[in-house]
């Protein structure tokens, strides 16, 4: 005999609603419209993403040949611990081995480091607002209190706020440099200061998934000196300037003994075969990369000087993308200039999920597509 499912005021079974309290309170994801809807709905029959930082010049052909002479693999389960990409990584970016945790994107490793690192319920975890949605996602998912600390109304750091806002129950403190999505880049002896004033059981977690799009990396990132501290890790990804976003592949670097600790509760086979033998290609194919960081420092002097010269206000950018906010007389909202873009074909970013409704962030795309959308925007600014 069964007995009929018991159901909750909302009609539906108590058991596929009887959940984590934090996990009620999430709202669900509300994707944008896709290429093929967007095409569809305004009759167009080209449409630029300059949405989501990806790279403007696709994937590498050395990636996509490696990918095709290996497809008759993807019958086999990876080898655990991805052994032949942490060595290309750690000579790629001179880290010891052991100090290397690679992630299904580094978002896997954000979340790997917030669950290894707070407990439920008694610590805490630091970020400046606006901020990257994952680390709040994930904090608040785990049961862990959240603190964001604003940034300066140029959108720089506030450090003396965020080192404040610590105390010996917080378990992590994030920073994003380049920022997201300001693409604010602090000089790296503010990270090192900042380091050195967090209190002794709390890890500073450096997101630096746009570094190598920085003019003069040394001056920015902490990575080369991260032997002296111990309390930081870095996260990079090969998201962005490697093209490789759609595999999700990323890493972080920390020390040792939190690696050590961290590989144990990562899932055996979170990064796939094929993302490996992509990401070791990715590595080796060095005239794309540096082929992308040209075209992405060429396109970021040509949109922050054509955005200026239309009146925006334009926030000086270190990474892929530039955000911006619109003159003072321009006849639509942010929201409205996004829609008007749209309906000519080109996506951008309008950032009312990071409260920053005014402004809209546009990534760097290939020349041509940067030129087609300066042109459109002149003329959706006009009115
Ligand atoms: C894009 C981005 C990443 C990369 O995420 P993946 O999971 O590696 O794709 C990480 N941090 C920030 C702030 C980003 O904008």
């Amino acid at each position: 005999m069964t007995t009929p499912a018991k159901r909750d005021d909302t009609g539906l079974p108590e058991a596929v609603t009887s959940i984590r309290p934090e996990v009620a309170a999430f709202k669900p994801y509300t994707p944008g419209l896709s290429i093929d809807e967007i095409k569809e709905r305004y009759g167009l029959s080209q449409v630029i993403k300059m949405a989501s930082n990806e790279n403007p010049l696709g994937t590498s052909p050395l990636v996509q040949a490696t990918l095709r002479s290996h497809s008759d693999m993807a019958f086999r389960y990876v080898q655990s611990g991805n052994p032949k990409l942490v060595k290309a990584i750690a000579r790629k970016f001179s880290v010891p081995e052991n100090s290397i945790v690679i992630g299904n994107g580094s978002d896997e490793v954000i979340d790997l480091l917030i669950r290894v690192k707070a407990q439920p319920g008694q610590h805490n975890i630091v970020a400046f607002k606006p901020c990257f949605s994952m680390y709040e996602l994930q904090t608040k998912f785990c049961g862990v209190e959240f603190r964001q600390v604003p940034v300066n109304s140029d959108f720089s750091f506030d450090w003396k706020a965020l080192v404040a806002a610590t105390d010996e129950n917080t378990a992590i403190v994030f920073i994003t440099t380049p920022d997201n999505p300001s693409g604010y880049c602090p000089p790296v002896q503010d990270v090192i200061d900042l380091a050195k004033s967090l209190p002794s059981s709390c890890l500073l977690v450096v997101d630096e998934a746009y570094m190598d799009f920085a003019e003069d990396e040394t001056a920015h990132s902490i990575l080369p000196k991260l032997e002296a501290f111990p309390n930081v890790a870095i996260l990079r990804t090969f998201s962005k300037s490697y093209g490789l976003a759609g595999l999700r592949l990323g890493f972080g670097v920390m020390h040792p003994a939190l690696a050590d600790y961290v590989k144990r509760v990562r899932l055996p086979f979170s990064i796939n075969i094929l993302a490996e033998f992509a990401g070791i290609a990715a590595l080796e194919d060095t005239v794309f990369h540096a082929e992308t960081l040209k075209i992405t420092r060429e396109g970021r002097q040509y949109l922050s000087s054509e955005l200026r010269q239309a009146g925006c206000t334009v926030y000086p950018s270190a990474a892929n993308f530039i955000m911006f906010a619109l003159p003072e007389r321009c006849p639509l909202d942010a929201q409205g200039i996004f829609e008007a873009l749209l309906s000519r074909g080109i996506i951008i970013r309008p950032l009312r999920s990071y409260e920053l409704a005014h402004c809209l962030r546009v990534s760097i795309g290939s020349t041509q597509e940067n030129t087609l959308f300066i042109d459109a925007f002149k003329e959706v600014i006009r009115g």
